[in-house]
């Protein structure tokens, strides 16, 4: 059995302004896990294990992945009953179809209902399905929103702005680095005559997260 991933990508920049003198560009804090990126990294490229090349084709892959992609998916389930059946029965080659691979982690789609909203989480650390949606927001990774969401969900989504009736049943799920979960959001109302390509342009990432619901189009 594989061990719980901690990728702790610790990017939030912790600057210790001196308010008296302008900040210098490269005044900024280096967290534990940067250090130890960095090092780890400086080390597979000196031991040849990887090369510099590889590692920067890697970050730019990472850094291509955004949530637009996890948005298709979602808006061809909507337009395409077929496809919506085959993501949620076999959500990794449902978005296979897309280019989108997910080959050591698996993928579940949860579609919310007019009685049930689903919502993500990763308990222990920051697990999520960046092949598909990219990096995740930093309140994703802050222990508030990780133990505050299972324990008061309602109140968090509240906070997101987020309010659902009495009769809706709220899931958590709880992601590990052998299970990621995409939330399929509700279609809304006032979107019939749209194209795919327009739907999905309205599908968020938080949407997808399960923080939030996709909004009614307004005429
Ligand atoms: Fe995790």
């Amino acid at each position: 059995m594989r061990t719980h991933e901690h990728h702790h990508h610790d990017h939030d920049h912790h600057h210790d302004h001196d308010h008296h003198s302008p900040p210098q560009p490269d005044d900024k804090v280096h967290s534990y896990y940067q250090i130890l990126g960095t090092a780890v990294k400086e080390l597979l490229i000196e031991k040849g294990v990887v090369t510099a090349d590889e590692v920067r084709r890697m970050v730019e892959r990472r850094d291509s992945i955004t949530p637009a992609n996890g948005a298709k998916v979602v808006a061809r389930a909507w337009m395409d009953p077929e496809y919506r059946a085959r993501l949620l029965k076999d959500a990794n080659a449902a978005v296979k179809e897309f280019g989108i691979e997910m080959p050591t982690t698996h993928l579940v789609a949860v579609e919310n209902t007019e009685n049930l909203h689903n919502v993500v989480v990763c308990t222990l650390c920051s697990c999520y399905p960046r092949d598909l949606l990219g990096l995740p927001p930093s309140w994703y990774k802050s222990k508030a929103y990780r133990a505050r969401v299972v324990s008061e969900p309602r109140a968090v989504l509240a906070e997101f702005g987020t309010q659902l009736a009495d009769n809706v049943e709220v899931r958590v799920h709880d992601s590990t680095a052998d299970m990621r979960y995409l939330v399929v959001p509700r279609r809304p109302g006032g979107t019939d005559g749209m194209s795919e390509d327009a739907l999905a342009a309205i599908i968020t990432r938080d949407t997808m997260i399960g923080v939030a619901v996709v909004e009614p189009m307004r005429n």
